[in-house]
């Protein structure tokens, strides 16, 4: 059989089933997977098999299982066949998974010989990606090769009975790796209990520790305590985007925010990401508003490793734990590095000598429309595989330039990499070349070609382009739908929704609010929003008043914008003089039909954002303030849809003229907002309908947007039409590698 089926206690499992029903015969990893031989009569046979298949151990998963008569041998026991040194490169590497309920209790009792120890797991928990050097995955291809195993620890690895027979990362305080905690400048301070103990010391004070767990480091201090967060935004040079939040409990977090039990199970689960849960009005909670500003939202998790849930009993109130970075630079994975980036932000560095052999970020995930939704697809998930319908011939995928990943098709597996970052920095780009190297490597791969963007000047796609290989660039959007596609089984003809923030457009325009009816790696776009120009290109992305202003030229003209107009608030005289003047002469204003800046343009011209401090925040909020309003409905804003040059053109002019009234006489800016979001959801069903196709992909990174996605889901529904939307992977650019997989094996098949 096939499937997360390796590592994960899978064949002693197997073993005390047979045990237990007395059947004979053995069971090994093979290179495909687990073989099983089984020798009784049939009936014990299908009890054997049902079992297997209901009482699986918490990581495994079967997603294959075939059978065949053989000639029975006679055997006389059951046995575990030789381990995973056979196990070939078409295992799956395995994602980090929680500390499990039994860890847990043995980490909490006195009696137990790992009594607080921060590194206990075994086969059912614990660290897999973070430490896989090389497959297959055995202790010496670990960053674990280094600890050699004590007597006890060896003798529960060879025992099949044992939850930790061959796990790899076993470990305990005898022979097992060691805390460390240490000083600005790299100086050993404490070790062990003491290290942690003067770690929550410090914690309680205020202080900002820098604390190394599964993939990298983090940046954690009191969240209760507004001085000590605001003092880590300073030195993160971190404005106002939200910070997640460490908490010590399922009953402490629905304290402070609704829980419901589907976004409980995602807490609790083995992937253990950050929630995004909606703070409780009904009381004050104990957080710091500087830990989300004007969020009506909170980013949770629970602890997900032994050294976290110590932390945690030990304090028992939430602590701030964000990734440990600049910006958005990947997280710091070893002391060197930690020292020299986070040197000038964290007071004191709590770390390990157990090396980590990637950086992989938390993952985040959003409950929407009744399922989750995941946001940054990282530590829990990667780098298990989207399964396609048909094998793929060996490719990579070189992603985007924004919340980067990049992903490798083997065989039916397309294996998408953690969470990399927007590729700014040299940092970043470092960090993609490495897990590129690692994803090939891993699964021995010798792509035939390499995807990449349309944009000819992303770092990714220079990248694909100096390697050597032959390349085929796929346009943005489109990369968008087919990953959508593809998570969903859905084959077209569609129309594909695709909007975001940029993408570079088949026509050489900004595209990102784009109708495309997608059939097969062939795509025809169908529909756009209005164009309007973007006054200083790319500065508008981090400026919405920017795209207000640009969206109010393409109306009016520049002569309607005088002073007292809305869009000319957030702007000094000569500043407006200078931006209108470009417009005039269309100089670095290029035209887009993005949804994105469209959003960014209400939310300024609503009063909302008029400068953003991080990406996103501008739409955000025009988000929260529909989320906030509590009226009868408001109706949808006009946005007619005209046909021009055989494109479906969604008209936003009309809700524009209204919005700007309406901000005039004061009205209710809440109800506006609503509105807004209705009036995008009319537009979408009304292209739907016209355009005759019933399957509709809502993909782009506008869809992390509750309002959006639900009111579009139901909208759709109600006309007896099929939305598909994302749910394993990311609706944003970090799910666009494996659209560019799908292209390129499809476009390659075609050829030959
Ligand atoms: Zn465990
Ligand atoms: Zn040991
Ligand atoms: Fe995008």
């Amino acid at each position: 059989m096939e499937g997360a089926v390796q590592g994960v206690g899978f064949r002693p499992f197997v073993y005390r089933v047979a045990r237990d029903l007395g059947i004979t015969g053995s069971v090994s990893n093979s290179p495909r997977g687990v073989l099983i031989e089984a020798e009784a009569e049939s009936r014990r046979l299908a009890s054997f098999r049902a079992i297997i298949e209901k009482e699986l151990p918490p990581l495994a998963s079967i997603d294959t299982w075939h059978e065949t008569d053989i000639p029975p041998r006679g055997d006389d026991a059951f046995v575990i066949g030789p381990s995973g040194r056979e196990g070939g490169r078409t295992a799956l590497v395995l994602p980090d998974a929680a500390t499990c309920p039994e860890c847990i209790a043995e980490l909490f009792d006195p009696r137990n010989r790992r009594y607080l120890y921060p590194f206990t797991n075994c086969t059912n928990c614990g660290p897999r990606f973070t430490i896989i050097e090389r497959l297959p995955y055995d202790r010496r291809n670990t960053t674990m090769k280094s600890f050699g195993l004590c007597p006890e620890c060896r003798a529960e690895y060879e025992d099949p009975a044992n939850r930790r027979f061959h796990a790899q990362p076993n470990a305990c305080f005898a022979c097992g790796p060691g805390l460390a905690l240490l000083d600005r400048a790299g100086r050993h301070i404490a070790e062990g209990a003491e290290a942690l103990g003067r770690t929550a010391d410090s914690l309680r004070r205020g202080e900002i520790i820098s604390v190394k767990g599964l993939g990298g480091f983090h940046l954690m201090v009191d969240g209760r305590d507004d001085g000590a967060v605001n003092r880590l935004r300073r030195r993160k040079s971190r404005e106002e985007k939200p910070f997640a939040l460490l908490y010590p409990s399922i009953d402490a977090v629905r304290c402070d925010c609704i829980v419901s039990s589907l976004e409980e199970r995602l807490l609790e689960s083995v992937e253990a990401p950050i929630v995004l849960l909606e703070k409780r009005g009904d009381r004050g909670t104990p957080v710091a508003s500087s830990v989300a500003p004007g969020n009506p939202f909170l980013g949770i998790m629970l602890p997900a490793n032994p050294l976290h849930h110590i932390l945690m009993r030990e304090l028992g109130f939430p602590l701030v734990a964000t990734s440990g970075n600049l910006s958005n630079e990947p997280i710091a994975i070893d002391d060197g590095d930690a020292l020299e980036r986070l040197g000038p932000i964290a007071d004191l560095f709590l770390t390990h000598n157990r090396p980590i052999a990637r950086h992989v970020d938390d993952s985040i995930v959003r409950v929407m429309a009744g399922r989750e939704a995941i946001l940054r697809r990282s530590r829990g998930y990667a780098p298990l595989p989207v399964l396609l319908e048909k094998e793929s011939i060996p490719l990579l995928a070189v992603g985007g330039h924004m919340k980067n990943t990049v992903a490798t098709a083997v065989g039916r597996s397309v294996f998408i990499s953690q969470h990399i970052g927007d590729l700014e920095t040299a940092e970043a780009h470092r960090a993609f070349e490495r897990a590129v190297e690692h994803l090939e490597g891993l699964h021995d791969l010798k792509p035939r070609a390499v995807a990449c963007d349309l944009h000819p000047n992303y770092l990714s796609t220079r990248c694909a382009r100096a390697s050597g290989r032959p390349v085929i660039a796929v346009q943005h959007h489109l990369a968008h739908v087919l990953a959508c596609m593809a998570e969903n089984h859905v084959d077209g003809p569609v129309l594909g929704v695709a909007w975001d923030g940029t993408g570079y457009g088949a026509d050489g325009t900004v595209w990102g609010g784009e109708f495309l009816r997608v059939d097969g790696v062939s795509f025809r776009r169908i529909g756009r929003f209005r164009h309007f120009p973007l006054p200083g290109g790319e500065k508008a992305v981090r400026e919405p008043r920017r795209s207000a202003l640009g969206a109010i030229f393409a109306m009016n003209g520049g002569g309607a914008i005088t002073a007292g107009h809305p869009v000319a608030e957030p702007f000094k005289d000569e500043e407006i003089r200078i931006l209108l003047r470009s417009l005039e002469r269309g100089l670095n204003a290029p035209l887009t039909s993005s949804a994105g800046r469209l959003f960014d343009a209400v939310s300024s011209l609503l009063g909302v954002r008029h400068i953003s401090s991080y990406e996103g925040q501008a739409a955000m909020e025009l988000e929260f303030a529909a989320h906030r309003f509590r009226g009868d409905d408001p109706g949808a804003l006009p946005m007619p849809i005209a046909v021009e040059e055989d494109e479906f053109v969604v008209h936003w002019e009309e809700a524009l003229r209204l919005i700007v009234d309406a901000r005039r006489n004061g009205d209710d800016i809440d109800r506006l907002a609503t509105a807004f979001h209705e009036g995008l959801v009319s537009a979408i069903v009304e292209v739907a309908l016209r355009s005759g196709e019933k399957r509709v992909i809502l993909t782009g990174g506008c869809f992390q947007n509750r309002i959006l996605l639900e009111g579009a889901i139901s909208a759709l529904r109600r006309e007896n039409l099929e939305p598909y939307w994302h749910r394993l992977i990311p609706p944003n650019d970090g799910g666009i590698a494996l659209g560019q997989i799908v292209f390129a094996g499809k476009r390659l098949n075609a050829k030959e």
